[in-house]
């Protein structure tokens, strides 16, 4: 893999730091717990799609676009660092926002990610639930261009071939970093959405021949439907940095059961992952994906399904901002 051979922006310094979680470790009594931190990315706070918008912005800059147009959840993180990556490169945003949470929440509607989209210039359209919301975002970029206007389109959550290639990179310095270190890594494990983290790290790793098995904690669909979307996409992210032999299907493993009643929607597991990385940590979870991947890992760990002399690596993937939509869900908790 020779990722130089795509376009792209630098958006961030690397690596993002990879440290160990002593206070968590010994609450739980073991396993090692690592975490890498893509919550540091630097832009607008930071997260996952910062490292996907290096490859997206990059060719979309090289095909001299001037507007972007991507969608998300009212409470998108991706929405919100696409805004902010726009904003850098002068490029007009256009952000299609689906209720795909149902909720009259006022900090759900107004706080949080959606705050700071506003924030950062992006014009903002909003769509009733439960529809093909990457088709709205193409019908919209052809409008665009029917106006004139020079649009790239970006899918939800930044997950296609050259959104991954940011988690192809990912993984490449994630072995580098852990091999300068001296730690030997057991298990990778990640919130998995849109697919295109997971789908790039298990390009990257496999491109890397790393032998390091990654798990997805998913925040949304059933196991088997996750699965096949990240598979899907790893196929197609292989074949576009020519990982010779492709990807074998047994190096996709999701775990849903942690997704509690749908997507965006607080499960007790989550509000109590996010207080313990807190209060232990000093580390801000989210709500939708890495309070819940975290939640999957505390529970897989009290059930021994996580051994307890392996060494875990989580990848935080970002996200606190929304926690700001969530207020009413702390409250309680407090
Ligand atoms: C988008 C997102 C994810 C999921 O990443 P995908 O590539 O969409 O699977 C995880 N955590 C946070 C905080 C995110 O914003």
């Amino acid at each position: 893999m020779h990722l130089a051979r795509f376009p792209r922006v630098k958006l961030f310094p690397a690596p993002t730091p990879l440290h160990r979680l002593d206070n968590l470790t010994r609450e739980l009594g073991g396993p090692e717990i690592w975490i890498k931190r893509d919550d540091c990315t630097v832009v607008a706070t930071g997260g996952n799609k910062v490292r996907k918008l290096e490859f997206l912005i990059g060719e979309a800059k090289a095909q001299g676009a001037t507007h972007i147009v991507t969608q998300g959840a009212v409470q998108s993180n991706h929405v919100r660092q696409t805004a902010a990556v726009a904003a850098m490169f002068g490029m007009k945003c256009t952000a299609l926002l689906e209720h795909r949470v149902e909720t009259n929440d006022r900090d759900y509607l107004g706080s949080g990610n959606v705050l700071l989209d506003k924030l950062f210039g992006c014009e903002i359209e909003y769509r009733p639930g439960g529809i093909d919301m990457n088709a709205e975002a193409e019908k919209k970029g052809v409008e665009l261009r029917a106006a004139g206007q020079q649009a790239y389109v970006i899918p939800g959550g930044g997950s296609n071939k050259v959104g991954a290639l940011g988690y192809v990179s990912c993984a490449q310095e994630l072995v580098r970093q852990a091999d300068e270190m001296g730690l030997r890594i057991d298990r990778l494990v990640t919130a998995t959405g849109s697919a295109g983290t997971h789908a790039g790290l298990v390009v990257g790793l496999v491109g890397e021949n790393a032998a390091i098995p990654v798990l997805g904690i998913g925040v949304r669909l059933p196991r088997d439907r996750q699965e096949e979307n990240v598979f899907r996409l790893a196929e197609a992210t292989a074949d576009y940095v020519g990982v010779r032999g492709g990807i074998p299907r047994s190096a996709v493993v999701a775990n849903c059961d942690y997704v509690g009643t749908g997507y965006g929607i607080p499960t007790e597991g989550m509000v109590e992952a996010v207080r313990m990385l807190g209060r232990l940590e000093g580390i801000l979870l989210d709500p939708v994906y890495s309070g819940k991947a975290m939640a999957g890992i505390i529970d897989l760990i009290r059930k021994g399904e996580i051994g307890k002399g392996e060494t875990v690596v989580f990848l935080h993937t970002g996200g606190a901002v929304g926690l700001f939509g969530y207020t009413g869900t702390f409250e309680q908790a407090a």
